[in-house]
């Protein structure tokens, strides 16, 4: 019964190695599932029985998103305990430690900003945040060996700072014109997620990373609001966690047939980026994503700049006046269809 995380779960291990970990493992559980730990929070499970799909699940590259942390630490016990034994290949990454340990989003810098290089560009490996996003990149890369022809699947589970009109939404990364998939949706909504947010460029997030460059069915999954550790109603998550589970264990998902009807579908219509310390927002701070305004409301402004609401519909996703200088403040959205 013996596994090296009885004494210390390996989310302990994980806070206690903030940024990286020379303490590699590699053993064999008695029900044969392998395990090998690469890295702090970098955990892979392999099956006895060769599956197919290569999974990963992701969480904590916002350290304060505590709801899918706790989710992914409480499948990897699981597993380590064999009460879960997987049917796939699967690969934890807890993404962010040292601001999981101060409760803060980041320590320096968003890294979920970071990723397809990102890291790198001007001004370089300047910071841990940078340096761990380009591992992270790397364990990716060996996780998804060349010349597999397994399914790659690849979920970042977030929380959002504000609520959500509708609580749990999806940002399906952009696919330079090959053909959504809907099969992944019905998983999303099995998840409890209807309302999907197609992104209409390249982006510099970890989805778009596995997407782009592995042919990933990759999300990023925002699974509610943001709340301290011990804070979270788990009941919120029970779908996301028993879709997750039959996942892992090649169990039924109980997927529905796909109608269109059973999704809230956005595209990008702008984005509304801060430029100087004068930009502020017209609306309140517990206005809720999605929430959509009459035109020509006056949603923003800066120095003399006003930014309206321009289109029938138009909503807003993941405003943040906080953000630097020169980053996007708000995101502006309005309903679409799958082409
Ligand atoms: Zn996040």
């Amino acid at each position: 019964m013996s596994h090296p995380y009885q004494q210390q779960d390996f989310m302990s291990f994980t806070r206690a190695n903030e940024w990286s970990s020379e303490q590699t493992q590699d053993f064999t559980l008695e029900n044969g599932c392998h395990v090998e730990v690469w890295d702090t929070g970098v955990i892979v499970f392999e099956p006895p029985q060769e599956g197919s799909k290569d999974i990963i699940l992701s969480c904590g590259v916002h350290g304060n998103e505590t709801g899918p942390i706790e989710i992914c630490s409480d499948f990897v016990q699981d597993l380590l305990d064999q009460k879960m034994l997987p049917a796939h290949r699967i690969m934890f990454l807890f993404g962010n430690p040292a601001s999981m340990n101060i409760g803060e989003r980041f320590v320096e810098e968003n890294m979920n900003r970071l990723f397809s290089g990102a890291h790198s560009k001007s001004p370089g490996l300047c910071n841990r945040e940078r340096i761990r996003a380009k591992k992270l990149e790397q364990y990716v890369d060996k996780f998804y060996q060349l010349n597999s022809d397994k399914e790659r699947i690849h979920y970042d589970l977030h929380t959002a700072i504000r609520g959500s009109k509708n609580e749990k939404f999806s940002v399906y990364p952009f696919l330079h014109g090959k053909e959504y998939s809907k099969e992944q949706l019905q998983i999303m909504l099995a998840c409890g997620v209807n309302t999907i947010l197609l992104s209409n460029g390249p982006t510099t997030t970890f989805s778009y990373f596995s997407s782009n460059d592995y042919g990933a069915h990759a999300f990023t999954v925002e699974l509610g609001k943001v709340r301290p550790f011990g804070e979270n109603d788990m009941t919120r998550f029970i779908e996301v966690r028993e879709t997750l589970k039959a996942m892992i264990v090649g169990g039924d998902m109980q997927l529905r047939d796909y109608q269109a009807s059973d999704f809230n579908l956005f595209k990008v219509n702008r984005a509304i980026y801060k430029h100087d310390d004068s930009f502020e927002f017209f609306f309140a701070d517990d206005v809720v994503n999605f929430t959509s305004f009459p035109v020509g409301f006056k949603l923003a402004s800066e120095g003399d700049v006003d930014y309206k609401i321009e289109a029938e519909g138009e909503a807003i996703v993941f405003p943040n006046a906080k953000v630097a200088n020169g980053n996007r403040a708000v995101l502006m959205v309005v309903s679409t269809e799958l082409p």
